[in-house]
C-alpha cells in the first residue's frame, strides 16, 4: 500500500510518501517540501531515488502546490509511481480537532465541517491543513482521506489537567481547556522508549521532552498522556524560539493598557516576538544563541530561561507521575544540542537522573545519555511524527476497504436474493 503522508502549513507543503508492505514495515519512497506557497520564489525540494531534487515555480495556492507534488512524485527523473492511481490513502496532519475529533479520522463533509468549526482553536493552521485536504479530495477524489490531530494523543488528560481556572461557563460556552499539541510526537517517542527499554508502556512513567521551535512536554502514565505543557493553544507552557510560554496572564492586559496595544498586536507579540528571540534579540534558533551566549548576556539568558523552566517542568510531572522510568529528547534542539540537554538534566541528580557527558555527544539518532548509576533511563529518540500519520491512516483506510468489501459482499447477496 502506498500512503502520502501531506502536512500543510500556512506557505508551506510538507509531503513523504510511504511503501507500506506490513504492520512494521514503513519504506519512506520520497519526501519533499513546497515553499513559499502564494509568494514570490516558491520551491520545491523534492528527495527520492536517493537525490535532491529543487525546483522553482509560480504557486498560488495548496491545490497548486499539491499538483506539483504529485507530478513530481509520478514524472520523468524523479519518478517513484507510476501514477497518482498508485496513492492508495492520504494522510493528513491536522492541528486542532477540539473535543469532537480526539482520534483520527477518515474524512468527510462532517468530519471538514468540525475542523472548519476548529478555526477559532487553531487560526494559524487549521485553515491551511482545511486547504490541504480540499485539494487532495479533490485531486484524489477515489482515494480515503484521514485526519490526524496534534491535539488527539492528549484526549486522555483527566478533567483537573484540562480545566483552567476562570468561570467555567466559558468552558461550556467556548470550549477553553488545555488540549495540548505535538500529540503525534508525544505519542511516538513514547511508544518507541517503551520498545526500546523492551516494556509494556502500561508500565511505565515517562516525560517526553520535545524542543523544537515550539516546545512541548509531555506526563506519559501507562502509555497515556496525562498532562502537558501547551494549553488551548501552542503558546502556553515551555519557552520557545519566538512564543513566550507561561507568563502571568495580568502581563499582556497591562501592556496593551500602556502601549494601546490590539488584541491582533499582543497575540503577534506573544506568539512570534517573544521567546529565545525576545530575550536575546539575536534570533530564535538556539544554534544562533548557543553561539552568542558565551559574548553576550541576554544571549545566555535566553538559554538560562528555557533550560530553567525545563527543570521546572520537569520536577512538576514527576511530581504528578509518582516517579519517573523514562525522560525523552525529541525534535530539532532535543535531538541536537547536547549543551541544553546536559544542562536541563543537571540539578536533577535527586530525582535519579544523570547524564552521561560522552553518551550525550549524540546527534540525531536513537540513544541513551543517562549514565549507568541513572536510576532514570534518560534517551533521545529523534521523532516521525509522519510514521504516526501514515500509521494511522492505513489502519482507517483498511476500515474503510474491508467496510467497503462487506457492503459490496451485502449487496450481492442481496441482489442474488432478489434474482435468483
Ligand atoms: P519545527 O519545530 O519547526 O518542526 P524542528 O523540530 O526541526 O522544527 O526544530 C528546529 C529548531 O531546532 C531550530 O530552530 C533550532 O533552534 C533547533 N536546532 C536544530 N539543530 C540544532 C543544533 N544542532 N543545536 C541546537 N539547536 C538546534
Amino acid at each position: 500500500m502506498n500512503i502520502l503522508v501531506v502536512n500543510c502549513g500556512s506557505s508551506t507543503v510538507k509531503y513523504q510518501l510511504f511503501h507500506v508492505k506490513g504492520e512494521e514495515d514503513y519504506q519512506v519512497l520520497a519526501k519533499g517540501i513546497v515553499e513559499r506557497i502564494g509568494a514570490p520564489g516558491s520551491r520545491l525540494e523534492h528527495n527520492g531515488n536517493g537525490q535532491v531534487f529543487t525546483q522553482e515555480r509560480e504557486v498560488p495556492n495548496h491545490r497548486i502546490a499539491i499538483q506539483w507534488v504529485i507530478e513530481v512524485l509520478t514524472q520523468e527523473e524523479t519518478r517513484v509511481l507510476e501514477s497518482v492511481d498508485e496513492i492508495e490513502a492520504v494522510g493528513h496532519r491536522v492541528l486542532h480537532g477540539g473535543e469532537k475529533l480526539t482520534g483520527s479520522v477518515l474524512v468527510d463533509d462532517e468530519v471538514l465541517e468540525i475542523i472548519r468549526e476548529c478555526i477559532d482553536l487553531g487560526p494559524l493552521h487549521n485553515p491551511a491543513n482545511i486547504l490541504g485536504i480540499e485539494a487532495c479530495r479533490e485531486l484524489m477524489p477515489d482515494v480515503p482521506q484521514v485526519a490526524t490531530f496534534d491535539t488527539a494523543f492528549h484526549g486522555t488528560m483527566p478533567e483537573h489537567a484540562y480545566i483552567y481556572a476562570i468561570p467555567y461557563e466559558y468552558y461550556e460556552k467556548y470550549r477553553i481547556r488545555r488540549y495540548g499539541f505535538h500529540g503525534t510526537s508525544h505519542q511516538y517517542v513514547s511508544e518507541r522508549a517503551a520498545k526500546i527499554l523492551d516494556k509494556d508502556p502500561r508500565d511505565l512513567k515517562l516525560i517526553t521532552c520535545h524542543m523544537g521551535s515550539g516546545v512541548s512536554f509531555a506526563a506519559v502514565k501507562g502509555g497515556k498522556s496525562i498532562d502537558t505543557s501547551m494549553g488551548l493553544t501552542p503558546l502556553e507552557g515551555l519557552v520557545m524560539g519566538t512564543r513566550s510560554g507561561d507568563l502571568d496572564p495580568a502581563i499582556p492586559l497591562f501592556l496593551m493598557r500602556k502601549e494601546g496595544l490590539s488584541a491582533e498586536e499582543m497575540d503577534e507579540i506573544l506568539n512570534k516576538k517573544s521567546g529565545v528571540l525576545g530575550v536575546s534579540g539575536i534570533s530564535s534558533d538556539t544554534r544562533d544563541i548557543e553561539a552568542a551566549a558565551p559574548f553576550n548576556h541576554r544571549a545566555q539568558l535566553a538559554l538560562d530561561l528555557m533550560i530553567y523552566r525545563a527543570k521546572k517542568y520537569i520536577g512538576s510531572y514527576y511530581a504528578i507521575l509518582g516517579g519517573l522510568d523514562g525522560l525523552v529528547f525529541t525534535a530539532g534542539i532535543g535531538e541536537n544540542s547536547s549543551y541544553i540537554r546536559k544542562s536541563v538534566c543537571q540539578g536533577l541528580e535527586h530525582l535519579g537522573i544523570l547524564i552521561d557527558e560522552e553518551r550525550n555527544k549524540v546527534n540525531r539518532k536513537e540513544a541513551f545519555i543517562s549514565s549507568d548509576q541513572s536510576r532514570v533511563a534518560v534517551m533521545v529518540i529523534p521523532t516521525n511524527e509522519e510514521l504516526i500519520i501514515a500509521r494511522n491512516t492505513r489502519a482507517l483506510a483498511r476500515k474503510r476497504g474491508e467496510n467497503d468489501a462487506a457492503l459490496h459482499r451485502g449487496s450481492e447477496k442481496k441482489c442474488r436474493k432478489d434474482f435468483p
